[in-house]
């Protein structure tokens, strides 16, 4: 079901649990801002998640309450693990659903990384 992007955060879901190493992932990339795994259930050939270390329902609540060096840790990780999966010459896209019209699923800002084969035009 997707979720309301002001609800106020559960830290009981799966990807702080995730990040509390409750729940396994296949993680790819580590910092002190951000963690990146794989999607359990692929969209194209490559699909990863990034996420932040802090508490942030939606990209609307990261954007709002977040700290500058959260902002910019997270976004230099979401650039870094694009670069180190080597998608950037191919090319990639970048997905943060925000709520309910979006369908955000997890209540956790995540941002899809989706990769491997021409993705056609932008949807609206
Ligand atoms: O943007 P949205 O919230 O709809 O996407 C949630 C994503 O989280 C889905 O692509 C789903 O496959 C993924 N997921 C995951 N591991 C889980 C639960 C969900 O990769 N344990």
């Amino acid at each position: 079901m997707p979720i309301d992007a002001t609800s106020p955060y559960d830290d009981q879901n799966i990807f702080a649990k995730i990040l509390r190493g409750e729940i396994p992932c296949r993680r790819v990339y580590e910092d002190d801002f951000a963690l990146a795994f794989h999607d359990i259930n692929p969209q194209a050939p490559h699909h990863l998640l990034v996420i932040p270390k802090g508490a942030y329902v939606s990209w609307d609540d990261f954007s709002a309450k977040a700290s500058d060096a959260e902002i910019a840790g997270f976004v230099r990780a979401v650039g870094i693990v694009a670069r180190d999966a080597g998608f950037v010459a191919p090319g990639y896209r970048l997905l943060a659903n925000t709520g309910l019209d979006a369908h955000q699923e997890v209540p956790h800002l995540h941002v899809h990384v989706f990769a491997g084969r021409p993705l056609g035009p932008m949807l609206a």
